[in-house]
């Protein structure tokens, strides 16, 4: 519980505690992106999330502090990834098989053959 000296003291202060509390999550979520990486360790486009390479719970808790403290704890457990990279590694973990197969995508021929179909789509 706090005193009402303490009260007193962080109203008289509010302004500054507030700065110094954004400056503290800037400092924090900056240091999340040097430590944890600022691209996708897919596709090296801007990294938006973390992954946990082990699968475990990533969102502790609703402080955002707290979650970047625990990222920074455990940096070597997570990878910095992009939205659809990060989708696309947990749909391929939950599917495998289509691992294997995408080994002999050519992504360009497939490229080729779904614009047609939807050039084609659009056109009917
Ligand atoms: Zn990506
Ligand atoms: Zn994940």
């Amino acid at each position: 519980m706090r005193t009402e000296k303490q009260k007193e003291h962080y109203l008289r202060n509010r302004e500054h505690f507030i700065d110094y509390a954004k400056n503290y999550r800037a400092e924090l979520r900056a240091e999340v992106k040097t430590r944890l990486g600022a691209v996708c360790f897919i596709c090296s486009k801007p990294s938006e999330c973390y992954h946990n390479i082990y699968g475990i719970e990533h969102t502790l808790g609703k402080s955002y502090i707290k979650r970047l403290r625990y990222l920074l704890e455990h940096a070597e457990d997570f990878k910095a990834l992009c939205f659809s990279c990060h989708r696309l590694v947990h749909f391929l973990a939950s599917n495998p098989s289509t691992l294997e197969k995408l080994r002999h995508f050519n992504l360009e021929r497939a490229e080729q053959l779904i614009r047609t179909l939807l050039t084609h789509r659009e056109s009917s």
